[in-house]
C-alpha cells in the first residue's frame, strides 16, 4: 500500500531543517500556541491496520521513529501535545535523548498533553524519539505540536496543598475531591511525576495527610473524605489569580463501629491486571485513604500479595491485607480467599460452577463469591446467561451456584441496579441456597475509590492488623457481615445476628436494627424483609447535615416454616464529590435464620 500519509512528516521534517523554524507550520488551536514539528499520523509495529484510518495500514518502522526539527526559542519549560492510540508496550518519547513520558494505552486515537521540564529542548536542531524495547506492538501517533510557552503558563496552573487531620490533630490519610462548579472534574497537570495518587479530580494524600495538586485556574470545591465512618470536610476556591492555595482539613470521627470492620473483597491494581490505571503503589495508598480496613486483593487469574508495598510505604495499622484471586472464567467471575501469594493458581478453563469451587477450595481458599452477577449486562452476565429465574431462584441450565456469596453491591458495576440485585439474591434464598451478600468496590483505577462498596464484617478486635485472616475469611463466609455503600447497620433478634440461626421462641421475635451514617450521608427508608416479603416498613425522619445513630424496634409474627430475615436501608447519595453514579446509599443486612 502507498503510504501517502508520511510524505508531509518528511518534508514537514526536513523543511523544519533547512528553513528553521518560520517554515513549520505555526498554528493556534484552541489548547495553546506553537510549532508543528509532525503534522501526519505514523503507524508503528509489524502488522497491517486498515481499521486504524488515521495512519497507513502498513506500518511505517517496527520500534522507533526519529526525526529532526528546529526550535527558535531555546531552553524552557514548554508543553508537548500529540496524538496517539494502542501503545500496549512501554512506549517512550525522548528529545535530544532525554525522557519526556511513556505514551498511555488508549482504544480510540486520544490526544495528551505533556510537560517537557527545561534543560530538553534547544535553540536549533533537536532530536525527537518515539521507541520501545518491545517491538511488536502497534500504534499510532502524530500530530505533534510544542509549546512557544512555558507549560505551567498555556494551563495558567494554580497549586493546592493540603492538609488533613482528625480531630485529636493526628494525621488522617484522605482522598481529596476536587469538582468544578458545574461538577465536572478538576483537570490536574504533572500527575504522572506526583507522589500523591492523582487524576482528574482526585488527589489522595500520604499516610501523614499531605498533598500537592496542580489544576487549571478556576473555582473548585474540595473535599476530603476517608471513608463512611468519618465526617467529611470541605472547602470553596473562587479563582481570584492566588497562585497558590494552603488548605487544612479536619475530620471526625463519627460512626461508631466497635466490634466490626469493613472489607473491600474486590480490588485490581493496573500493574497486575492490565487495565484500569492504579498502580499497586498507588493503590496501596488510596486504601489508607478511602479506610478500608480489609483489603483483599483480587487481581485476575492471579495472586498478588500486598505486603512488600504496604511495607515500603508504611502502612501498618491502618488496613490489614488477604491475598485472593478473581478467578476469571468465561462463566463468570470468582473472587476467592485467602490464597496463598506463591501457590498454585485456580484452573480458570472450569466453567461448571460446583468443580470450579471445589478446585478453588483445593487451592486454600475458604470463600468463594460470585461477582457482578448481572455484568456486562443484564442477559450476558453469568445470571443471564445460566437464564436464573427471579421468581423460582432457580436456573433453567440446572447449574449448581456453589458459592458462600454474591456481590450485592458492586459499586464500580452501575449498571447493576440494587433492585434488580436484591431480587436475584432474594430468589436465590427462597430457592434454598445459603448464600450471603458481600459488597465492594471493584475497583481498578485511582479515581474509583476503594471500599465505597464495602463488606462490614464480624470481628472481635477493631484494630484491622490485629483480625486474623481465618476469622475474618469464616466471617464473610458465614454471613456474620453486611453489604453497604455508605451506612452502617446492625440487625439483630432475640440477640442472635447476621449468618446465625435461632429457633422459634414462645416469647415471640423481637428484631431490633441499628442504622448509623455519618453526617454527609442519609437514610429515609428501612423495609425488614421475612422469606422476601416486605413485613415491615420504617419512614426515617429526615435529619439532614447530622451524623445520625438509631436503633429501631419491631416486634415480628411467629414464623409459619423456617424462614430468613433480612433488613434493608436506602439513603439519598451525597454530591459530587460522591465518585459512583449508583442513585442512592444502601446497607443489606446478611439473613438471620428462624427455624420455626
Ligand atoms: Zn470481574
Ligand atoms: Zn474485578
Amino acid at each position: 500500500m502507498q503510504k501517502t500519509h508520511s510524505l508531509p512528516i518528511i518534508v514537514l521534517a526536513v523543511l523544519a531543517l533547512v528553513l528553521g523554524h518560520s517554515s513549520a507550520t505555526d498554528v493556534q488551536d484552541d489548547s495553546f500556541s506553537g510549532q508543528v514539528i509532525l503534522e501526519g499520523m505514523i503507524h508503528l509495529g509489524d502488522n497491517t491496520t486498515p481499521e486504524w484510518e488515521e495512519a497507513a495500514a502498513e506500518p511505517d518502522g517496527l520500534g522507533e521513529y526519529v526525526f529532526k526539527f528546529k526550535d527558535s526559542i531555546g531552553d524552557s519549560e514548554r508543553a508537548l501535545a500529540f496524538t496517539t492510540r494502542d501503545a500496549h508496550s512501554e512506549w517512550v518519547v525522548k528529545i535530544n535523548g532525554k525522557y519526556v513520558c511513556t505514551l498511555k494505552h488508549r482504544g480510540e486515537p486520544s490526544e495528551f498533553v505533556v510537560p517537557v521540564p527545561k534543560g530538553i529542548i534547544r535553540k536549533g536542531v533537536n532530536t525527537f524519539t518515539l521507541s520501545t524495547e518491545k517491538s511488536g506492538d502497534d500504534l499510532t501517533f502524530g500530530r505533534v505540536k510544542i509549546s512557544d510557552e512555558p507549560y505551567s503558563e498555556v494551563f495558567d496552573l494554580r497549586a493546592i496543598s493540603v492538609k488533613c487531620v482528625d480531630s485529636n490533630g493526628s494525621p488522617l490519610a484522605c482522598r481529596i475531591s476536587i469538582v468544578g462548579s458545574d461538577d465536572s472534574l478538576a483537570k490536574t497537570h504533572f500527575a504522572d511525576k506526583s507522589p500523591f495518587p492523582t487524576r482528574d479530580g482526585v488527589v489522595y494524600t500520604n499516610l501523614d495527610g499531605i498533598a500537592e495538586v496542580l489544576v487549571e485556574a478556576g473555582d473548585y470545591t474540595i473535599t476530603a473524605s476517608h471513608g463512611p465512618e468519618f465526617s467529611i470536610d470541605q472547602k470553596n476556591i473562587t479563582d481570584s489569580g492566588e497562585m497558590s492555595y494552603d488548605l487544612n482539613f479536619n475530620l471526625i470521627h463519627e460512626v461508631d463501629t466497635t466490634g466490626w470492620l469493613s472489607a473491600d473483597t474486590h480490588l485490581h491494581t493496573y500493574t497486575h491486571s492490565g487495565h484500569g490505571d492504579a498502580s499497586t503503589d498507588e493503590r496501596i495508598i488510596t486504601l489508607a485513604g478511602d479506610h478500608t480496613e480489609i483489603a483483599i486483593s483480587t487481581d485476575h487469574n492471579k495472586q498478588i500479595d500486598y505486603r512488600p508495598t504496604m511495607k515500603k510505604h508504611g502502612v501498618k495499622d491502618e488496613y490489614t491485607h488477604i491475598t485472593g484471586n478473581e478467578v476469571s472464567t468465561d462463566l463468570g467471575h470468582f473472587n476467592s480467599f485467602p490464597l496463598p501469594a506463591d501457590g498454585a493458581i485456580p484452573d480458570a478453563s472450569i466453567t461448571n460452577w460446583a468443580l470450579l469451587n471445589k478446585e478453588i477450595r483445593d487451592k486454600g481458599a475458604e470463600v468463594v463469591i460470585l461477582n457482578h452477577p448481572r455484568w456486562p449486562s443484564f442477559v450476558k452476565g453469568p445470571f443471564g446467561v445460566q437464564e436464573l429465574n427471579q421468581e423460582t431462584g432457580l436456573f433453567t441450565s440446572g447449574i449448581d451456584l456453589a458459592v458462600d456469596a454474591i456481590e450485592l453491591i458492586n459499586s464500580d458495576d452501575e449498571g447493576s441496579p440494587f433492585d434488580v440485585s436484591i431480587k436475584d439474591w432474594f430468589a436465590l434464598l427462597n430457592a434454598g441456597n445459603h448464600v450471603m451478600a458481600a459488597g465492594s468496590s471493584d475497583s481498578h483505577a485511582v479515581y474509583v475509590p476503594t471500599g465505597l462498596g464495602r463488606t462490614w464484617v464480624k470481628s472481635k478486635t477493631d484494630v484491622p492488623s490485629k483480625a486474623t485472616q481465618r476469622r475474618i475469611a469464616a466471617n464473610i463466609r458465614d454471613g456474620h457481615s453486611s453489604a453497604a455503600l455508605g451506612l452502617f447497620g446492625v440487625v439483630e433478634i432475640n440477640g442472635k445476628g447476621s449468618g446465625e440461626q435461632l429457633k422459634q421462641p414462645m416469647s415471640g421475635l423481637n428484631l431490633s436494627f441499628r442504622i448509623a451514617h455519618a453526617s454527609w450521608a442519609d437514610v429515609y427508608h428501612i423495609d425488614v424483609y421475612v422469606n422476601g416479603e416486605v413485613v415491615h416498613q420504617i419512614e426515617v425522619p429526615p435529619h439532614k447535615d447530622i451524623a445520625f445513630d438509631k436503633t429501631f424496634n419491631h416486634t415480628l409474627a411467629d414464623v409459619e416454616q423456617d424462614s430468613w430475615v433480612v433488613c434493608v436501608a436506602y439513603g439519598k447519595r451525597p454530591g459530587a464529590w460522591w465518585a459512583t453514579d449508583f442513585p442512592e446509599l444502601y446497607f443489606a443486612s446478611n439473613p438471620i435464620f428462624i427455624k420455626k
